[in-house]
């Protein structure tokens, strides 16, 4: 078949490295509306020669059947079509596009990058050799209208061929993250400059302008994913509120749109001129049905919105709330009436308000220009890690080597999971003892809740929220000192409470800054929370070790929010252990802990736990659960570190573990806050602390990273709850793991205990050391058969 090439391709003019091509797969046509792939890939342009591939369309009249290639005069992105007639279908379609992509591809020159909107194009690509296959995945397609069977499928492979996979949004990256060792979110962003436009000096287009009464708009497409009873229900019940809907009608019949004098649709429009329209609303809508079409989708419209000067009224989209949620201009509402009602409060608001003020200061982290530089550094990372596969162990990107021939040999040990338990029994078992150990876990990287990485701006972050170590044994501290050299680190923390950031544990200067007192030594503010305590006889709860030593007020401001949040219980009815976690001071020592080592490690922790792996006696298996192995490998004994409920098959039923959701963010600031951690005691703020890590980690660099902490009872099993049921429950666990010789049981989520990391360092060590008093006795017994015989 002939290629036909358009004379108007030309290259970018921006060269800053040699270009190859990026071929870019996309279900979404270049010329519909202005989306992520267009904003990603006019920026790719600059630095690769983009190809745009879409899905054939019918040859126009007099044009040949061929690939028709033209180039974006906006951006110099080549598009590539083919143009096949309606009568070649199935497979002679599909051999037919595979022959123009081939055709293409030969025309390319340099090592090619391959980029996937949709698994739907994987049959006549799939044979491609690429240096980096990406799939950025922006939407679940598979909970679509009209999505085809077999794409659930394709995208498994899909998602088993890509290098590096990105997703459009926080919760598509939570469904997905356990599926790809090597994938980041990333949300969709915003031209600033373009929707700011909006605020002020644009001219209302003609069919916009003559509306009167207050605007509430949207715009964007308009498909199964929007809640047309919603939008008949404003109407109907406000007839004074113009509703203006811009975008195209896709797979839904105009027949199902609701119609009212006060509803327009006023088809779909171009970007540019996008903030014209915008600029003459007064609220701006989304809609949405809340549906499977909308579970994942992290709408680009709303930073748009809202750079464009407009408050949102959204239906409670997950990453619309998790991201927008606590902005005074965004409101969600559940149904038609508070909806409404949400209207109405965006209407009152100020349109110059302090509301604008916190929007502005939320965008100024966002970019596209930002998010195609941690692209590309991300694919760049990903292109080189392919070359050093087998010596990248512990790679701070992501997993370290997986040698799967090591499944076929016998092992001493099989020891599940690589945390802090993990690791320790594995450098001992095979460095003390010289026993053959294999690890395996399954995430892909080993520290377990220690582990740390840079980010995409390269700054070294904890996937898992601050670990800071502390210790006050000195043999645990050696024992670790052999495996990193330490940073001297001190952890202060603030907790923001009436407006103030004051520290805690509570000490003298959390009371002087607080009620603008000046108690001078340890008496006087010994004297001040005795005439607050509350003593009680028997102190039992979390809520007692509190209130007994500072009084209600204290307690509640500091301690009851907190920890509502952190358990999703009242500290009534916690152990006292939890908050007995944090002393009251009257001194004004204003540490967080008081022990006798407090220190980091140099490298950070994954490098710590690399030295600590790093031994021929020990193999390595990550992303496997033990369930995946457990019937393949060979071990003598067994060292499980995971969920002790999940190891018996939740036989007593599930152990509570709370969970936490983590939202890391990289801001091109300095610093962000004084301390590296500032806790949020504030019931209604849905987060309980913010982590910035260059304070833990001494990191120098010009942006920094920081990390919001939601307690979720969904997810990764975190903390064990310490509750007088939980431990009876644990006890049934307990007595099935004693009566299991040949498994031991150690760590935070075997023992089902609240330990920190030294304290599971210590537990390891004792779990060595009784391992070896077992071998030994075995090693000196005589053999059995004499044995029976002396008896
Ligand atoms: P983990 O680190 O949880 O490791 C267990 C590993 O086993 C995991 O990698 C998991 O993937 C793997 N695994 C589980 N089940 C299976 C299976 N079936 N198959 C294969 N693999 C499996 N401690 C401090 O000292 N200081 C701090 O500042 C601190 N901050 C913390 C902050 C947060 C948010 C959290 C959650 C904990 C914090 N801790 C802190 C506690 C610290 O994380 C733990 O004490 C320590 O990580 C426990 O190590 P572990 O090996 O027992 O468990
Ligand atoms: N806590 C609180 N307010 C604070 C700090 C802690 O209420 O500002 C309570 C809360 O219940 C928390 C517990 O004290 O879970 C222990 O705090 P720690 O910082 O030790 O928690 P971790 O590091 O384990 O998250």
């Amino acid at each position: 078949m002939p290629l036909l090439f358009d004379s108007q391709v030309t290259p970018s003019a921006r060269r800053s490295r040699p270009r190859s091509p990026l071929l870019c797969f996309s279900h979404l046509r270049w010329d519909f509306v202005l989306q992520r792939p267009q904003h990603l890939m006019s920026r790719f342009n600059a630095v690769y020669d983009v190809t745009f591939w879409e899905e054939p369309l019918a040859p126009e009249e007099g044009v040949p059947v061929g690939l028709e290639l033209r180039a974006c005069a906006r951006t110099g992105v080549t598009i590539a079509t083919p143009r096949l007639p309606e009568a070649v279908q199935g497979d002679a379609r599909e051999a037919s596009v595979r022959d123009l992509l081939d055709g293409y591809v030969k025309t390319l020159t340099g090592e090619l990058v391959t980029w996937y909107y949709t698994p739907m194009m994987l049959p006549f690509s799939r044979h491609l050799e690429s240096r980096s296959l990406v799939y950025d995945c922006m939407d679940e397609l598979a909970n679509f209208k009209f999505a085809p069977p077999e794409l659930l499928g394709l995208e498994a492979e899909l998602l088993a061929r890509a290098d590096v996979v990105f997703t459009g949004g926080y919760s598509l990256y939570e469904a997905k993250q356990e599926r790809h060792r090597n994938i980041h979110p990333f949300p969709s962003s915003v031209d600033r400059a373009h929707f700011e436009q909006a605020r002020g000096g644009v001219i209302e287009p003609g069919d916009q302008a003559g509306l009167q009464g207050p605007i509430l708009g949207f715009y964007g497409v308009v498909d199964e994913r929007m809640d047309l009873g919603l939008l008949d229900a404003i109407a109907r019940e406000r007839p004074q509120w113009q509703l203006v809907i811009v975008g195209p009608v896709v797979k839904i019949d105009e027949a199902e749109l609701p119609r009212r004098p006060n509803i327009h649709y006023l088809g779909g429009k171009t970007y540019a001129e996008l903030p014209a329209y915008l600029a003459g609303w007064d609220v701006a809508l989304m809609p949405f049905a809340i549906n499977e079409s909308t579970r994942f989708i992290s709408p680009t419209k709303t930073p748009e919105y809202l750079a464009g000067g407009k408050p949102v009224v959204s239906t409670p989209i997950t990453d619309v709330i998790r991201h927008y949620g606590d902005l005074q201009g965004v409101k969600i509402a559940d149904s038609p009436q508070a909806f409404i009602a949400a209207c109405d409060q965006a209407l009152a608001l100020d349109p110059h308000g302090p509301w604008l003020t916190e929007v502005d200061r939320m965008l100024a982290e966002l970019s596209w220009d930002r998010t195609f530089r941690d692209m590309d550094n991300l694919i760049a990372a990903a292109g080189s890690r392919q070359a050093d596969v087998p010596q990248s162990l512990g790679s701070t990107l992501t997993a370290p080597a997986v040698m799967p021939s090591s499944r076929r040999k016998p092992f001493d040990y099989l020891v599940v999971g690589a945390g802090f338990a993990g690791s320790v029994l594995a450098e001992r078992l095979a460095a003390g003892s010289n026993k053959k150990v294999l690890v395996v876990d399954r995430r892909p990287h080993i520290g377990g809740n220690a582990y740390d990485h840079k980010d995409a701006a390269g700054v070294l972050i904890h996937k898992y929220g601050p670990h800071i170590f502390h210790t006050n044994s000195q043999d645990i501290a050696d024992y670790l000192g052999q495996f990193t050299k330490w940073r001297p680190y001190e952890h202060r923390v603030l907790a923001s409470a009436r407006d103030k950031l004051l520290p805690i544990p509570i000490n003298r200067t959390t009371l002087n800054e607080l009620y603008g007192l000046s108690l001078k030594d340890e008496a006087e503010a010994e004297a001040f929370l005795k005439s607050r305590a509350e003593p009680t006889d028997q102190i039992r709860t979390s809520e007692d070790v509190v209130v007994a030593a500072v009084g209600r007020e204290l307690y509640e401001l500091f301690f009851q929010g907190y920890t509502r949040k952190q358990w999703g219980i009242d500290p009534s009815g916690l152990d006292k252990a939890v908050t007995a976690r944090i002393p009251t001071r009257t001194g004004t020592d204003d540490r967080y802990f008081g022990d006798k080592h407090q220190i980091m490690p140099r490298d950070g922790y994954t490098a710590m736990f690399n030295r600590m792996l790093d031994h021929p006696n020990i193999d390595l298996l990550l992303s496997t659960g033990y369930a995946e192995v457990m019937d393949e490998i060979e071990a003598g004994h067994i060292v499980y570190t995971g969920p002790v409920d999940e190891y018996f098959g939740y036989r007593f039923g599930k152990l509570p573990y709370r969970s936490l959701r983590f939202e890391h963010r990289n801001l091109e600031l300095e610093r962000f806050q004084p301390v590296a951690v500032v806790n949020y005691p504030d019931p209604q703020l849905p987060y309980t602390r913010i982590t910035e890590y260059k304070h833990l980690t001494g990191q120098d660099h010009p942006s920094t990273s920081i990390s919001y902490e939601y307690p979720s009872a969904d997810g990764d099993p975190y903390y064990p709850i310490p509750r007088p049921e939980n431990q009876a429950l644990y006890k049934k666990y307990e007595a099935l793991a004693d009566a299991n010789p040949n498994v031991t049981f150690v760590g935070r989520l075997a023992t089902y205990r609240y330990y920190n990391m030294d304290q599971v360092v210590g537990q390891a060590l004792a779990a060595f050391r009784k391992l070896e008093r077992r071998r030994r006795t075995q090693a000196a017994a005589p053999p059995a058969i004499w044995t029976e015989a002396a008896e």
